[in-house]
């Protein structure tokens, strides 16, 4: 992940430090500071969370990442979920039914958590009330996110 993004978390106060002492001996200790930036998540299952989106990698200029707020990067992995869902592949996180944009089928919604994880995920409306037990017992540092898929983003 290229350093702009991540100072861009540290600013909007979204970064998670996570401090690990190395070793049992005091003599030698060795501390290890790790930092993650959100994630996003396709579904609860632990193959389908993705390293957060980079704007620049997505064919914005430089100097995007400046002026954007939440709000924008919100917008923008709003746009990221709805190219997955067209395509299948993303998932309810609390009932992992396939997602759709079709009208007949039920809604949803991204979602960004803040508490314990920082995370976007998808959920249905009727579903996100369960979302807490869903959530619970995830650690961030233990999950392993691959790097996201690179959507078409531009309007058409
Ligand atoms: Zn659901």
């Amino acid at each position: 992940m290229r350093n702009e993004l991540l100072s861009w978390f540290a600013r909007e106060g979204l970064l998670l430090t996570h401090v690990q002492s190395a070793s049992e001996d005091p003599e030698h200790d060795e501390i290890k500071v790790s930092v993650r930036a959100p994630l996003l998540a396709l579904s609860r299952a632990s193959h389908d969370f993705r390293e957060c989106l980079d704007p620049v990698l997505f064919g914005y200029p430089e100097e995007s990442l400046d002026m954007m707020n939440l709000d924008d990067m919100n917008q923008f992995v709003l746009t990221w979920f709805e190219r997955a869902v067209e395509a299948g592949m993303a998932r309810c996180f609390v009932c992992n039914q396939v997602l759709t944009m079709r009208e007949e089928d039920p809604p949803w919604d991204a979602i960004f958590v803040s508490q314990d994880l920082y995370c976007w995920l998808l959920a249905h409306f009727d579903c996100k009330r369960y979302l807490n037990r869903d959530l619970k017992g995830r650690h961030p540092f233990e999950l392993e996110a691959r790097p996201p898929e690179f959507f078409d983003l531009r309007l058409t």
